[in-house]
C-alpha cells in the first residue's frame, strides 16, 4: 500500500465512523488527519484503517478507531485545553487528541519504557508536540496539574485512582475504562466542586492498568 492507498482507506474509515457514531465533526476531522498506519507495526499496516484493535508489542494493543473517536469525543476538549493521557502505547490516541487541543497540550505517561521511548520518537518524527514520560500514571506529571481533562487507555480494577482525578480541575472530565477483564465499563467523570458526577458509556475491553 502506498500513501494514496492509506489516505483513501482513512477517508473510508472516517465516512464509516460518521455513519455509525454520534460524535462531533471535530473528532472525525482529527481521526481523518492522523496517519494511523505510521503508528502500527509494519506487518499490520495494510489493516491500519480497519476498525479494530491491533497489537503494538509488549502484549499491548492500539484501540480500535471507533473507541478512540468515542473517548476523544467524551473528553469534550477544544483548542488550548491541557490533557493528561495515561497509557501512551504507540502514541496514536495522543496524536488524535493533539490534533484537537494543539501543540504542547498533551502530556502522556507510559508504563513500559520501550513503548514510551518509541512513541516519543514517532510522535516527534510525525510533527506532534506531545510530552511523553515513562512511568506510572498515578504519579507522573504532578507538577503539570491541573489538567482540563484526563483519560486512561488501561483499566483500573475498581475505580479511577484518586491521584489522577485530583489532577483535573473543577469542571474538567476524566474518561476511563474501569473494571476487571470481562466486566469493564467506559465511564466519564465530571469533576465538580460538590463532588464527582459519573456517567456509564457501556461495556469495553482494555488492557489492565498496572
Ligand atoms: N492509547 C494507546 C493505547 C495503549 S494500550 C495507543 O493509542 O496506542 C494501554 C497502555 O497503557 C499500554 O501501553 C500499557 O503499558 C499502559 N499502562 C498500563 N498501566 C499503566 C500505568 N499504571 N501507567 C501508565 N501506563 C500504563
Amino acid at each position: 500500500m502506498d500513501d494514496a492507498d492509506h489516505e483513501a482507506a482513512r477517508r473510508d474509515l472516517v465516512a464509516s465512523l460518521r455513519r455509525r457514531l454520534d460524535v462531533d465533526e471535530r473528532t472525525l476531522a482529527a481521526i481523518g488527519s492522523v496517519p494511523r498506519h505510521a503508528f502500527v507495526p509494519e506487518g499490520h499496516r495494510s489493516r491500519a484503517y480497519a476498525d479494530r484493535p491491533l497489537p503494538i508489542g509488549h502484549d499491548q494493543t492500539i484501540s480500535a478507531p471507533h473507541m478512540v473517536a468515542l473517548m476523544t469525543d467524551l473528553l469534550d476538549v477544544g483548542p488550548g485545553d491541557r490533557v493528561l493521557e495515561v497509557g501512551t502505547g504507540c502514541g496514536y490516541h495522543a496524536a488524535v487528541v493533539a490534533e484537537i487541543v494543539g501543540p504542547g497540550n498533551v502530556y502522556s505517561v507510559e508504563y513500559v519504557p520501550e513503548l514510551a521511548e518509541s512513541a516519543r520518537e514517532r510522535l516527534r518524527r510525525l510533527g506532534y508536540d506531545v510530552t511523553v514520560q515513562a512511568g506510572d500514571g498515578r504519579t507522573a506529571f504532578r507538577d503539570e496539574a491541573p489538567f482540563d481533562a484526563a483519560y486512561l487507555t488501561c483499566a483500573p480494577t475498581d475505580a479511577v485512582p484518586d491521584q489522577i482525578v485530583e489532577r483535573v480541575r473543577s469542571g474538567g472530565r476524566v474518561v476511563a475504562p474501569v473494571g476487571r477483564a470481562g466486566a469493564q465499563r467506559l465511564v466519564r467523570l465530571t469533576i465538580g466542586a460538590e463532588g464527582v458526577d459519573r456517567e456509564d458509556h457501556g461495556g469495553v475491553r482494555f488492557v489492565p492498568m498496572r
